[in-house]
Parts: C-alpha cells; sequence; structure tokens
C-alpha cells in the first residue's frame, strides 16, 4: 500500500479544508471497511487520508420533532440496527441494518461510507429509497441536499463530489398506517450480499385500496433502484394477490441486473419478479409499520 498522511479533523469545517487543500490527493475515511480494500489492492492510492472517527457532530440518530429521523454519516450500522428511535421509526429499517454481513463489519461499517461507497448490492440503498430518504451533503459552497432517488449515479459513483462530505441520511416522517419490509434473496451463506434484494412500503386505505406504495430493489441493476413500473401499476387500486403478482411481471424491465458469482442476469431478472412480488404480499396482511 502507498504511504499516506492520516488527518484526524475534530469538526466539519476543519474535514472540508483538509479535502479542499488536498484536493484529488485526499479521500475520507469513516469506518474504512471497504476503503481499505481498494487501498489494499491499489484500486485507490491517496496520499492523504481524511479520518472522519473524530467529528462528533457526524454520528448520532436524532428524532425531528415532527416525526422525521436524521441519521449522522458516521453512525454504524450496528448503532442503526440496536438504537430505539430506529424502531420507533419503523422496524423494518432496523431489520434491514441487521442483514448487512456480520456483527464484526456491522460494528465498524457506517451509514455514510455504505452510501458514498455505492456498490449496488448492498442492503441500506432500497430500504432508505423506499422510506424516500435524502443526503445532506456539504462542500466549499455550502450544503445541499440530494434525495436518494438523484444520488447513485453509475456503478460506484455518486453525487458526492471531490472535495464533499456526506452529512447525514434524511427520512421524512413515516404517513400514518404506512407498512414496510426487507427482503434478501441469499441463496449462499447468511453473511453474503443479496443475489437480489428487495425493499417494500405500502399504506392501505379501505376496502385495500393502495394509497401509497414504493419499492425499492437493491443488486438488480448497476444503481440501486425504485421499481416505478411496478408502483405506478398498484397505486389507487384495490389490492390483492393475483393483481401483485401481474404488477411483480413489471419489473423485469426496470432492472438491468449484471451477469456474476450470485448468478446471471437473467436469473436475477426472474427473482427480482419473484421476490418483488412476495414483499408486496407480505405487506398485504402486515401490521403498520408507521
Ligand atoms: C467482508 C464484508 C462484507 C460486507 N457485506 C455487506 C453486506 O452483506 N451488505 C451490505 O450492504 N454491505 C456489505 N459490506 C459493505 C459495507 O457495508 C461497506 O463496506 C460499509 O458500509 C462502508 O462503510 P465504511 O464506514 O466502512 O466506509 P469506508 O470504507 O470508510 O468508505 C467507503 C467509501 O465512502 C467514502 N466515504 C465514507 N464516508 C463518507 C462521508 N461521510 N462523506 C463522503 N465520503 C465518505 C470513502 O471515501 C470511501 O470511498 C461488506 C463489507 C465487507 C468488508
Amino acid at each position: 500500500m502507498r504511504p499516506f498522511d492520516y488527518h484526524a479533523p475534530s469538526n466539519v469545517p476543519d474535514a472540508l479544508e483538509l479535502l479542499r487543500t488536498h484536493g484529488s490527493d485526499a479521500v475520507v475515511m469513516a469506518g474504512g471497511t471497504s476503503l481499505m480494500l481498494l487501498m489494499q489492492q491499489g484500486l485507490v492510492q491517496p496520499a492523504h487520508v481524511v479520518g472522519l472517527q473524530s467529528v462528533a457532530e457526524l454520528r448520532g440518530i436524532r428524532p425531528l420533532p415532527d416525526g422525521a429521523l436524521e441519521i449522522g454519516a458516521t453512525t454504524t450500522h450496528r448503532q442503526v440496527e440496536r438504537a430505539a428511535e430506529v424502531r420507533a421509526y419503523c422496524p423494518a429499517l432496523a431489520e434491514n441494518f441487521s442483514r448487512v454481513a456480520t456483527i464484526r463489519i456491522r460494528n465498524q461499517a457506517t451509514i455514510g461510507g455504505n452510501l458514498v461507497h455505492a456498490d449496488p448490492s448492498q442492503d441500506p440503498p432500497p430500504m432508505l429509497l423506499a422510506l424516500n430518504a435524502e443526503a445532506v451533503i456539504a462542500g466549499s459552497g455550502g450544503e445541499r441536499i440530494v434525495p436518494l432517488t438523484g444520488f447513485f449515479r453509475d456503478y460506484f459513483e455518486t453525487s458526492v463530489e471531490e472535495g464533499e462530505l456526506l452529512l447525514a441520511v434524511r427520512l421524512p416522517p413515516l404517513p400514518q398506517g404506512m407498512r414496510a419490509t426487507y427482503i434478501k434473496f441469499l441463496p449462499r451463506t447468511e453473511d453474503d450480499y443479496p443475489t437480489i434484494a428487495v425493499a417494500a412500503a405500502l399504506r392501505l386505505g379501505s376496502d385495500q385500496v393502495c394509497e401509497d406504495i414504493r419499492v425499492g430493489l437493491g443488486a438488480a441493476a448497476p444503481v440501486p433502484l425504485r421499481a416505478r413500473g411496478v408502483e405506478d401499476a398498484l397505486r389507487g387500486q384495490r389490492l390483492t394477490a393475483s393483481l401483485i403478482e401481474q404488477a411483480a411481471e413489471l419489473v423485469r424491465d426496470e432492472v438491468d441486473p449484471l451477469d456474476d458469482v450470485r448468478g446471471s442476469a437473467r436469473y436475477k431478472r426472474e427473482m427480482a419478479r419473484v421476490w418483488t412480488g412476495r414483499a408486496l404480499r407480505s405487506l398485504l396482511d402486515g401490521e403498520p409499520d408507521g
């Protein structure tokens, strides 16, 4: 590994100043679980590493008065999984973080590192997409808010630019009566990345009419995505198991999976249909989270 200078700023302005000074020679490190592997493999060779562990304002889970929830970028997966505030906001979100890798990784890996790393097979992005999350990003020009639907640009590429920091993830208030779930198809081992992952949030009105629906998919394309075609086919309809099956067929045209060790693109396309149907059916009879 190429030698580097390690910097440990204690606040966001100092971290941003270090990024500005060192430009493309600097990288940000949160938990280091992905970055250290990239550095060991020589894929990233920074001269300066800006560690975020001492920046207290980036850590923590803050319920907001209107029912929204803000999660600081360096909050670990394990903290999200175990926080009472997260369970109170949406139990499926806590469950989602409990499905990442092993406890050892979850104790170290952060929500911010997960999003900026942007491996399309990661678990949190589809759930955060289904919950309409936003990213709070800071740079020399100030702060900006990016809906997660516009955050992932391409394979391992996000809208966080050089010199910027992801500060937090904001989740809007969960509408009353919303149900949510996350399911991860794991044909290999329990701690693997998913072959296909589906997160869904659903609100039913009287007579099972779908008032609000969001479907997030992971490992299904170069970026995590929302299955808009499926959502549009079900919104406003009286939901039945057979209608869900029909709508789930549409997901085949929305995904663009890669051939890899977890299966061929063709197989994953079919699994996206099967698991989208399962996720939505499970919500038909479920208890509200919101
Ligand atoms: C063995 C193993 C198994 C795994 N299994 C899974 C799994 O099953 N499911 C899953 O979802 N994930 C899995 N992961 C991925 C894991 O979730 C990510 O490695 C982790 O979330 C990255 O977070 P980190 O804090 O360690 O980030 P780092 O490794 O520190 O950083 C990752 C990237 O994000 C950038 N970055 C970090 N924080 C910020 C910030 N605040 N602002 C701007 N840029 C930032 C870094 O510069 C770097 O490019 C696995 C990883 C490993 C090593």
